[in-house]
């Protein structure tokens, strides 16, 4: 709790050092930031309701509870896109559960996670209990390795969750992995159409796209296909780009230079695969700021579900907009993913809303609303996005394991050659 106060009271600081590390706006980081302290409130409070059960078992004589333990020492290894939101996300269980945490910044953004873990020690957390280690991926693949590491938690690209899992299984440590994504955003015609044009773009265009829950596949039913591509498109052209420390800036740069080659590459691959670049689709000069990896929102329709841009995820703002014709084809289309993060269905039927809900095959569906997150409600990935869960009580039994403990009550003395059931 005393952790969380102090990172409340840095909280404009800590934005301040995490814009100037991944270029994301700084009411976005101030938002984040503002959030993060209820991680820790709310797993602080649960640290006192992790129980065990008695179980009553056929034979009376005998009492038998479970005490769940902590596993011992985690390594945590985060992404730069929400560097101190997702290292806060991740050790407020760890430390619930009574484990101690080793954390691995991204190279791309580690003062900020640095300055906030600090906050640890001013808060009376005994030594050793909260570590980080700096560097990159060298450093994360030693993490994973150490022998006394008991279990591994990781966000970033799958690529890196494979190869952290190949690894981590080849000792048999256990790993929890929040990976990429490409979500889908779904459109209905019964929509409230403000909203869901609102949503679209807070989905793809909010960090400049560099989220792993960005919808960055927009699917609009027929009937209004083309007028939904002409908002959207008008809209994608509006944001204004520039300075993420300027208030009336609504994107600023892609993080960093692979980050920006990335985007390019997507574009470029769109015009290969024959897709048509709707809006946006190259580099933007900013005043100031000459040498700076802006991007401009990109729009682009492709030729077919098979594009690369419409598969992919490119983790910057490119948007694909594709168009279907029945509840049936469009679950099709969302779940024709290696992906299963994250997706967002507007429109106002109720029943159609619930029951495409469940047959997603993603670890969060927003009903009319896109890009929202809370510390007491799961979140991870279905397929390719992840294993396990974070956020909510399930992201504590991550980091636990439990023991049976059996005691006799009758001191008979048993035929020894015989299992007792
Ligand atoms: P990345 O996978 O390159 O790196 C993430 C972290 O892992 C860094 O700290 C890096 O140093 C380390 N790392 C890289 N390779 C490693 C290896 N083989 N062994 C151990 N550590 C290794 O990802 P990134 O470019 O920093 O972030 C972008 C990716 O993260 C995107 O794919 C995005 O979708 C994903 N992401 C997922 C979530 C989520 O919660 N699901 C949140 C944010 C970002």
């Amino acid at each position: 709790m005393r952790f969380a106060d102090l990172i409340a009271q840095s909280a404009e600081r800590l934005a301040g050092i995490e814009t100037r590390e991944n270029g994301k706006l700084l009411r976005e980081m101030r938002g984040q930031l503002q959030a993060v302290p209820d991680w820790l409130y709310y797993f602080g409070g649960l640290a006192d309701k992790i129980e065990g059960r008695v179980i009553p078992l056929d034979r009376q004589s005998v009492l038998n509870y479970t005490l769940r333990e902590p596993v011992g020492v985690v390594g945590a290894i985060v992404a730069w896109n929400s560097p101190i939101l997702t290292t806060i996300m991740k050790i407020a269980p760890i430390l619930a559960a009574g484990n101690t945490v080793v954390v691995k910044p991204s190279e791309h953004a580690s003062a900020g996670v640095a300055e906030a873990l600090l906050l640890a020690e001013e808060a009376g957390f005994p030594p050793g209990v909260i570590n980080f280690v700096l560097g990159g991926a060298p450093v994360g693949t030693d993490l994973v390795a150490h022998p006394d590491v008991a279990r591994i938690t990781f966000t970033g690209g799958s690529a890196a969750g494979k190869q952290i899992a190949t690894a981590a299984g080849a000792r048999l440590a256990r790993v929890t992995l929040e990976l990429g994504g490409k979500s889908a955003n779904i459109i209905f015609p019964d929509a409230n159409l403000d909203a869901a044009e609102a949503g679209v773009i807070a989905g793809i265009f909010a960090a400049a796209g560099q989220t792993c829950i960005a919808g960055s596949r927009v699917m609009v039913h027929e009937s209004i296909y083309e007028e939904m591509l002409d908002r959207i498109a008008h809209r994608t052209t509006a944001i204004a780009v520039g300075d993420p420390t300027d208030d009336g800036v609504q994107m600023g740069p892609l993080a960093t230079l692979p980050q920006l080659a990335r985007v390019e590459r997507s574009v470029m691959e769109a015009h290969e695969d024959g897709d048509r670049i709707v809006a946006g689709g190259k580099r933007v000069l900013v005043p100031g700021f000459e040498g700076g990896l802006f991007h401009a929102p990109t729009l682009i329709e492709p030729k077919s579900p098979d594009s690369r841009v419409a598969r992919e995820e490119i983790f910057g703002p490119v948007l694909a907009i594709l168009p279907f014709r029945s509840d049936e084809e469009v679950v099709e289309l969302a779940n024709a993913s290696a992906y299963g993060l994250a997706a967002g269905v507007w429109t106002s039927d109720v029943r159609r809303a619930h029951t495409i809900a469940r047959r997603l095959q993603a670890g969060t569906v927003w009903l009319n609303t896109y890009r929202a997150i809370a510390f007491n409600s799961p979140f991870g990935g279905y397929k390719e996005s992840g294993l396990g869960r974070e956020n909510g009580i399930e992201a504590v039994d991550e980091f636990l394991q439990t023991k049976s403990v059996w005691c006799e009550l009758d001191d008979a003395a048993n035929d020894p050659f015989t299992l007792r059931t």
